[in-house]
């Protein structure tokens, strides 16, 4: 299926590794011309020439935290009209709630409700005004069943889901649509790290846990980085138009909701 994407441009948050690197894999084998991000330049600079060596791709590598207003006007900079936005960054940490101070949480919504919000404030309206925008916003399944121990995570990111629930109303009658992908498990250095974390407090193996772990899913397994990117080019594509607002989870049912 030609997704109807060949020429347009996209930034992509966070791509050295995981989800977003899966989205901007989907998105070069279509054609789209990518900026790209992550902090650390040397995994950034070994990503795009992946793409391009894969792809035949037009990777521009923005080493920058996407976080601040300086990484966010470094990224702006390179591509400051993009057709497509994928806002994603790194997950607060895990804890009690009484551990996090003011300083936690500006800093948790600094990440995953500011950051974005920043940047589609920054390109929605380039994108209203030529008629095509795909903004995908990368949240969590914690979204709609919450995690009690990333409370950090939960609070910022509905905060986010719910802001754009209202934009995305605004400019659909522009082609212009924003979603947002709820990662449950995929199987990535960030996923990796909390196996580490429980097997250190639970007494078990990393092993142990990653199989408990991947037994407890309807699926019996993990989702990878580009079973994600698929699903996010999708929504980038030409025939999504029509979906506005929606937020899809990805778990392998682990959700247990009838809707
Ligand atoms: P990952 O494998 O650890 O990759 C994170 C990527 O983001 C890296 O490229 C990292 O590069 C970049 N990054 C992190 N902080 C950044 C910042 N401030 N500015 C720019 N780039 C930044 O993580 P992932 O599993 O793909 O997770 C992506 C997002 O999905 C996270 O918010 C995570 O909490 C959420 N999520 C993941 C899962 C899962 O199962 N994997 C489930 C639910 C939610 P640098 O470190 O070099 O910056």
């Amino acid at each position: 299926m030609d997704l109807g994407l060949k020429g347009r441009k996209a930034i992509v948050c966070a791509a050295s590794k995981g989800l977003g690197k899966g989205c901007a894999e989907a998105l070069a084998a279509e054609g789209v011309a990518l900026t790209i991000n992550a902090r650390g330049a040397e995994a950034l600079e070994a990503t795009a020439a992946e793409l391009r060596a894969k792809f035949g791709a037009n990777v521009t590598a923005v080493a920058a935290d996407v976080t601040t207003a300086e990484g966010r006007a470094k990224l702006l900079a390179a591509c400051p009209d993009p057709d497509i936005l994928i806002n994603n960054a790194g997950g607060p940490p895990p804890g009690d709630f009484r551990e996090w101070d003011e300083a936690a949480w500006h800093k948790a919504l600094d990440a995953n409700m500011i950051a974005p919000i920043m940047l589609i404030k920054a390109t929605v309206d380039g994108m209203i005004a030529r008629k095509f925008g795909r903004i995908v916003n990368i949240t969590s399944a914690a979204v709609k069943l919450p995690i009690p121990q990333l409370g950090l995570s939960n609070g910022a990111r509905t905060g986010l889901t719910g802001f754009v629930a209202g934009l995305s109303r605004q400019v659909a009658k522009h082609n212009v649509t924003i979603n947002a992908l709820l990662p449950g498990p995929f199987e990535t250095d960030r996923l990796r790290s909390t196996f580490a974390a429980a097997a250190k407090t639970g007494g078990q193996s990393v092993e142990q846990v990653r199989e408990a772990r991947r037994k407890a899913n309807p699926a019996e397994r993990f989702g990878t980085a580009e079973e994600f990117g698929a699903a996010c080019a999708f929504l980038c594509s030409a025939q999504a138009g029509f979906i506005v607002g929606q937020n899809l989870v990805l778990d392998g049912g682990a959700y247990p909701g009838t809707l």
